[in-house]
């Protein structure tokens, strides 16, 4: 049984006093005005996860009341993330839209009981009458319109005979109420725009407040779960259901995701989009559920991440090395362990006969004997790491130098001969070296021991690949720095993202496919890029690094707590 957080109190509490019939059901309400990002993901798995613990039910229901900045483009990738994400609505796709006619309905019933009215001031003047924290607002000069006269205009305002902006349907709640939110909110607009569904039939459109609980109400969602900005609406949100004496869900508040050294919002992904600072939503360092997936990240790792930040009612940061965590758990256990040389230096066996070639044997993953093995093969001319070998070692560097021997992992000791340069530049261009054919597999047989052992590949053998390496967008951990007037996009990591261009990675990697997770040895995880690579030119992400940052800090805190 999960934790019981002030969520599930609630669950438990209402469960127990038979409230709603002992249902539990909850809805996703997404705005399809951008993808998905990792605070979604959040969302989603605590309200179908709720669904499916409570044995409830979960809702896709899309708030497009805004006709203005919602595409059919932003529906379809929602729909795709959630379903990668592991969660299924089954036949409750819903749409906001769905309910204009029955939203409407309501307001005129509103309107009937003296309760809404039409207002003719403009945007600004509606603002100027609202007061402030400190003072309370002054009721609109239209406030004392006849219930004839608002249910007029009312449909009139529907019919189109007023231009855009003119006039507004309001709530008749109380101007001088503490509350912003209760001072006469605005639940209709009239703006003539073509809707991604119901095209140019409206040209009236309901705010975010009044058409959300309503729909909430509609669908018979027993517990509304919104992040905390919405917890001076929850008056407002009571308010209308109640004068409308409808079934009554409970809007229930938590403190939203923020990520350290990323952005979470869809108005700065999207800028972030636009103004070519990264490819596309979904490029491999946005921290959309797409960028996230086509980076490498696995569903699972996303969920667990999930589960563990846990709930919250109060608004905190959640370290970044928590979530490459959760990746890591996974992928240590079920990526298998190949060979790949980023920046190949070429070595050349002196004494390994010409023309010949040996599979070798190669476990997939030694956490895992059932992953099995597969055959590499080893060849008198290879790749090896760049920067795993130095003519002149500093101390504790263990690699290959003059004169040293290492291990080829699942090979032969190999001890280096002869260096080659360049003659312009002076830079290394080849290694030549000599095996020991008396210690195939890595190990010899009189004891001798190494203290490196290199990842390779053999070159002729080998398939060029590109080879991207990420690095957190930004380059500050905290990038909210509105308030202090500073752009929040001067903290873009400069170095996020860098190309190398001639790999070489083991022929296994020809049958990997978009999906497919590895670890390069020694070089951290690694899948198949699914949107720009080819059958010629591959190209791998680097998903995460080996080095666990979060693990450490875990020990830290746990030393320090001891
Ligand atoms: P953003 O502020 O990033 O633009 P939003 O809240 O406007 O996001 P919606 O499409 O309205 O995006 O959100 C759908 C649901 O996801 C809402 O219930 C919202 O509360 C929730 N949600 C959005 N961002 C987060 C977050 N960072 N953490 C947890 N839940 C979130
Ligand atoms: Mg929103």
């Amino acid at each position: 049984m999960k934790d019981r957080d002030f969520i599930r109190t609630i669950i438990d509490q209402d469960l127990k006093t038979n409230k709603n019939q002992g249902r539990v059901h909850t809805r996703f309400p997404p705005e399809p005005n951008g993808y998905l990002h990792i605070g979604h993901a959040k969302s989603i798995c605590l309200n179908f996860g709720l669904a499916a613990e409570y044995q409830g039910l979960c809702n896709l229901r899309f708030d497009d009341t805004n006709p203005i900045k919602e595409e059919m483009e932003y529906v379809e990738s929602i729909k795709e993330d959630i379903r990668w994400l592991g969660f299924d609505w089954e036949d409750r796709l819903f749409f906001a839209s769905d309910y204009f006619e029955k939203l409407y309905e309501y307001a005129v019933q509103l309107v009937q009981k003296g309760k809404a009215y039409v207002c003719d001031l403009s945007a600004d003047e509606i603002r100027a009458y609202r007061g402030t924290l400190k003072e309370p607002g002054k009721n609109s000069p239209y406030w004392n319109r006849s219930v004839e006269e608002n249910a007029d205009l009312l449909e009139r305002m529907r019919n189109g005979e007023f231009p855009d902006g003119s006039r507004t349907l309001r709530a008749k709640i109380d101007m001088a109420s503490p509350n912003l939110n209760m001072r006469d909110p605005v639940m209709y607009r009239i703006l003539r725009a073509t809707h991604h569904r119901t095209g140019d039939k409206w040209c009236i459109y309901p705010t975010y407040d009044w058409a959300h609980g309503q729909s909430d109400s509609i669908e018979g969602i027993t517990h509304s779960i919104c992040t905390l900005e919405f917890e001076d609406h929850r008056p407002l949100y009571n308010w209308f259901l109640e004068q409308l004496e409808v079934h009554h869900p409970q809007q229930i508040e938590f403190a939203r995701l923020n990520l350290s050294y990323t952005v979470m919002s869809k108005r700065k992904l999207l800028q972030l989009v636009e103004e070519g600072h990264v490819s596309s939503w979904n490029d491999a360092r946005m921290p959309t559920i797409s960028g996230l997936r086509r980076r490498g990240y696995t569903p699972e790792s996303i969920r667990n991440f999930c589960d563990r930040i846990g709930l919250a009612k109060r608004e905190s940061t959640v370290d970044i090395a928590l979530l490459e965590h959760c990746l890591r758990e996974d992928l240590n256990k079920n990526a298998p362990r190949v060979m790949a040389v980023l920046r190949p230096l070429k070595v050349i066996i002196d004494n390994y006969p010409e023309g010949h070639v040996e599979m070798l044997d190669a476990e997939n993953n030694p956490e895992d004997p059932s992953m099995g093995s597969r055959k590499i093969p080893f060849s008198r001319e290879l790749y090896i790491e760049q920067d795993d070998f130095r003519e002149d070692p500093p101390r504790k560097f263990f690699r290959l130098a003059p004169g040293r021997e290492v291990r080829l992992k699942h090979a032969y000791y190999i001890k280096c001969e002869e260096v080659t340069k360049d003659p312009q530049t002076g830079e290394i261009i080849q290694l030549r070296c000599t095996y020991d054919l008396e210690t195939k597999g890595g190990w010899s047989k009189d004891g001798r021991m190494v203290r490196g052992t290199l990842h390779w590949v053999s070159l002729p053998h080998s398939i060029p690949a590109e080879v991207r390496l990420y690095d957190h967008l930004f380059s500050r951990e905290n990038t909210a720095d509105e308030e202090e007037g500073g752009d929040w996009r001067t903290a873009l990591n400069p170095k996020s993202l860098e190309i190398l261009h001639s790999c070489q990675v083991e022929p296994s990697l020809a049958d990997a496919r978009p999906g497919d997770w590895y670890q390069f040895l020694r070089k951290g995880y690694f899948c198949l890029d699914s949107g720009d690579s080819t059958l010629e030119k591959p190209v791998f992400n680097r998903t995460a690094t080996l080095r666990d940052t979060w693990a450490k800090i875990e020990k830290a805190q746990k030393k320090k707590s001891s």
